[in-house]
């Protein structure tokens, strides 16, 4: 009989100390029999990732990517070599890998870098022997033997690659909360647990800024339609089916609301107003690599407008260094920054037959004295960039308006 393999992924939260780390691996072994074969990937300790980055902040502004790949990785080092240790202890024979030694090869963009191809071979020969497989999430390597990154909340990526590489039957990703809720549970306490949800749905809530799932994570299981189970490494029960189809014959209108903290806001002032001027900013700026959000140009006055635009806050500093760089070529003015700022997006795929969202949303936020300082729309989406101590107060008014704690 074929033997069935299993991916599952603990975020940091999962494995933030000694006892948590047992529960992990008491859970592990749990699911073990002789025709199961499982990959556990996890992410780094607790919030090791930031304490690492801080680190690396205290040293330089913008340090180089390189060197940080080489220091982020090793938080998921120190993680799965733990969990090996604790799954022994068990009296079930594990084996820790890196990215690196399960051959996860990534392209060379180094803090994001894109996973090319895995090479599932080591990870086979290690099920053939009856080892249960943990795998540093968040990682990998170039063509050139350098360690990578794969972008924050990395480690999902790494079980939804290996799910695909190693053609598993299922995919879990534990974490702290027990599935997908209509919003993040933290901001809104009577926010919803969802059942199921599609992958449409999920990228667009996951690239808005809900937290509990990496975009790209999403990206890849969508295009190899493979289904993901949400849900809590602290209790049994059944978490959030992310798959192609949703149950419910009518798509719903908003389907949750996500609220990002993490970009900033830069204006680049009296730009000059002709052809071309907004080309060669964002030329300069995606050279960085950095990926631009929402943008708005204002109506120009005397030949001169402003051109505002979001940007990652991990991004901030390299694209002040860039803007003000191409600024003063083309002769701009001053360049203002802002990291005060909050994305909040409404998400739901029924938008494209429901109309009247967006006019409900910026009503609500006016009957809330929130002012709108951007808006942005997707087909199945709307943000608004609002100041950052309105961003709770708004997710919340939302959230009710739109009825979203009832079934
Ligand atoms: P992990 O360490 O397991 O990767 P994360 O901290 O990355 O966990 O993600 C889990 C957190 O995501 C939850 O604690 C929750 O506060 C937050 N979150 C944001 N939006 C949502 C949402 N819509 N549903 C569930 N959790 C959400
Ligand atoms: N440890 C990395 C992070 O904090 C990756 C992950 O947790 O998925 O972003
Ligand atoms: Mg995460």
């Amino acid at each position: 009989m074929e033997k069935e393999i299993i991916v599952q992924k603990f975020g940091g939260s999962s494995v933030a100390n000694i006892d948590r780390i047992k529960n992990v691996a008491q859970r592990v072994v749990a699911y073990k029999n002789k025709h199961t074969d499982i990959a556990v990937v996890v992410s780094a300790l607790g919030d090791t990732t930031d304490e690492l980055e801080a680190l690396a902040l205290g040293l330089s502004k913008t340090p180089p990517e390189r060197e940080m790949d080489m220091l982020l990785s090793t938080g998921e080092q120190i993680s799965c070599a733990l969990l090996a240790i604790a799954i022994k202890e068990l009296g079930y024979d594990a084996i820790s890998f890196t990215g690196s030694q399960v051959g996860i090869k990534t392209d060379k963009t180094h803090t994001k870098a894109r996973i090319m191809t895995i090479d599932g071979k080591r990870i086979n020969r290690a099920f053939k022997e009856n080892k249960i497989v943990i795998v540093a999430g968040y990682q990998g390597v170039t063509a050139n033997d350098e360690i990578t990154t794969l972008g924050r909340g990395g480690s999902d990526l790494t079980a939804v690659a290996l799910a695909q590489a190693l053609k598993a039957k299922v995919c879990e990703i534990y974490t702290d909360v027990d599935g997908i809720y209509t919003t993040d549970p933290r901001i809104v306490k009577e926010a919803r647990k969802i059942k199921t949800i599609t992958f449409e749905e999920m990228l667009e809530m996951a690239s808005l800024g809900a937290q509990v799932m990496q975009a790209r994570s999403i990206e890849v299981a969508k295009r190899f339609n493979i289904p993901l189970h949400v849900r809590s490494s602290f209790s049994k029960e059944e978490g959030t089916m992310i798959t192609k189809e949703n149950e419910k014959l009518e798509e719903i209108a908003v389907r949750g609301i996500t609220c990002n903290k993490n970009e900033a806001k830069i204006t680049i002032c009296s730009v000059p107003d002709k052809p071309g001027i907004a080309a060669k900013i964002f030329e300069e700026i995606s050279k960085q690599g950095i990926n631009v959000d929402t943008i708005v140009q204002n109506v120009p006055h005397d030949k001169l407008s402003d051109i505002s635009f979001t940007v990652p806050k991990g991004d901030f500093n390299k694209a002040i260094k860039a803007t003000t760089a191409i600024g003063n070529r083309i002769k701009a003015g001053e360049i203002l920054e802002d990291r005060n700022i909050a994305r909040v997006s409404l998400v739901g795929s029924g938008m494209r037959s429901h109309s009247g969202i967006a006019a409900k949303m910026f009503s609500t936020l006016a009957d809330n004295h929130i002012n709108i300082e951007m808006i942005s729309t997707s087909e199945i989406s709307v943000s608004c960039i609002i100041a950052q101590d309105s961003a709770d107060k708004a997710v919340r008014s939302l959230h009710k308006a739109f009825k979203l704690e009832q079934p």
